[in-house]
């Protein structure tokens, strides 16, 4: 296990990211090389896709192994019983190296595992260290074709049958469910007035009979979600989520944790990670940095990259304090991904049509396929919009957004 003292840590963690990894500018920084095809956030190519998942998979168990793929995890659960502070040092220091994308792991340890280990049964919860070694995937089956931003409104439904639950209905924009082992299932148990109440949550192995999973084509010809049908799949109530009727409560935890993700260990989305490769990058002659307006947009970035980094390093104290996430961390969703979309957008700017063909030649990214998937981070876990509302109201204590049809939500 790596050691607490955070000086000794620090060597550790170099030594096994210098031993296992190489430095990101360590690829040339050429236009031209490399291969031209885009993938966002999945392959085009399904066998390409599987490919970098277990590329992946293998990243993450020599990471876990060596006992940096938990490092927050409480030492009772397979984890390293080590602080948020541990956690932010070792990634801030791996974003450093050229290493497998881990996007397919975002959901699955940010929300899915998180979940099962605060309201799962023993049986669930032992799914959890697996999970963090990459052997299991989770996805998070909440939104349905009438339920995103109203995700109460969802109308899948959970019969108790003996001491199962036959659940049927429909997910969609199920992000990795095509290679998702477990799924957090979120489903309607009683019909009530208020629809906040009678819902219950699953962890559902996606191997059951009856669960189809049908992968949708993005813009960029990969697929990284997917339409999820159920046709009377039976779960074993031992695998229900918290109270049944309750599932509210686990939904809101799993979406605090969803948009506390930008705190944990402080760069999930990528802040720093990206505006380090364009730094890199604007280093190469010709690439504008002594363009006073590309250097002050750049320095904006920058700055919000720091701030960020700093809330995120309160709102992991408050969390060490055994507080909640709370509504004020969709502040995190919302900045993370607005500096993202400004950081990309100059990315945009220096390059003009020049990025559209760049997939990966300054250093193990694509800015193209990230100007074509940012977009889609602006909507997943919440909204801009929504995320504002909650701030506005929850936070900020201003009045309620009014309906369209009259009166508050
Ligand atoms: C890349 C990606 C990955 C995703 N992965 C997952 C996943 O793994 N699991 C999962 O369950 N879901 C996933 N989603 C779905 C995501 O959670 C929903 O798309 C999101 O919650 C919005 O819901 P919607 O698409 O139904 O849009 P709608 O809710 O119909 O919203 C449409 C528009 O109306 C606006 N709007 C809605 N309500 C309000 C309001 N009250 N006030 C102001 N404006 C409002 C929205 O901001 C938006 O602009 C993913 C989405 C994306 C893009």
């Amino acid at each position: 296990m790596p050691s607490s003292d955070l000086a000794v840590f620090e060597q550790e963690c170099r030594a096994f990211l210098q031993a296992n990894a190489q430095p990101v500018a360590h690829r040339s920084a050429q236009w031209g090389v490399g291969d031209d095809a885009l993938s966002g956030y999945a392959a085009i190519d399904p066998a390409d896709d599987l490919a970098r998942v277990q590329t992946a998979k293998r990243w993450k168990a020599l990471e876990y192994d060596a006992g940096f793929g938990w490092l927050s995890g409480p030492a009772s659960a397979g984890g390293g019983g080590l602080t948020a502070e541990h956690e932010r040092l070792y990634l801030s220091m791996r974003a450093e190296y050229d290493l497998p994308s881990l996007g397919v792991f975002v959901i699955s340890l940010g929300m899915v595992a998180s979940s099962f280990q605060s309201f799962g049964s023993p049986e669930v919860q032992a799914l959890v260290p697996q999970m963090h070694r990459g052997d299991l995937i989770g996805c998070q089956l909440f939104s349905e074709p009438g339920a995103g931003s109203d995700l109460a409104g969802l109308t899948t439904r959970a019969e108790l049958d003996g001491d199962e639950w036959v659940i049927t209905g429909q997910k969609v924009w199920t992000s990795v469910a095509h290679h998702s082992d477990w799924g957090l299932l979120l489903a309607r148990s009683e019909t009530t007035s208020s629809k906040h109440d009678g819902l219950t949550a699953f962890a559902l192995d996606m191997s059951t009979p009856g669960v189809e999973v049908r992968p949708l084509e993005m813009m960029t010809r990969g697929r990284e979600f997917n339409e999820v049908f159920f046709d009377q799949v039976r779960i074993p109530d031992s695998r229900r989520l918290g109270e049944a009727g309750k599932g509210w409560r686990t939904a809101i935890a799993t979406l605090m944790n969803e948009r506390a993700l930008g705190a944990a260990g402080s760069d999930l989305f990528g802040v720093e990670r990206t505006l380090e490769r364009l730094r890199l990058t604007l280093q190469q002659p010709g690439m504008g940095a002594d363009d006073p307006v590309i250097r002050q947009a750049f320095a904006r970035a920058y700055s919000m990259a720091q701030t960020i980094r700093y809330q995120a390093m309160a709102a992991d104290a408050r969390r060490e304090a055994g507080l909640p996430p709370g509504p004020a961390e969709s502040v995190f969703k919302l900045a993370n991904t607005n500096t993202l979309q400004e950081i990309v957008h100059l990315a945009g700017v220096i390059w003009g049509a020049r990025a559209i063909a760049d997939t990966g030649e300054w250093g193990a990214y694509s800015w193209a396929d990230m100007i074509l998937t940012m977009p889609g981070m602006r909507i997943a876990g919440g909204t801009d919009e929504v995320m504002r509302n909650i701030l506005g109201e929850r936070v900020l204590g201003l009045p309620k957004d009014p309906l369209p049809t009259g009166g508050t939500a």
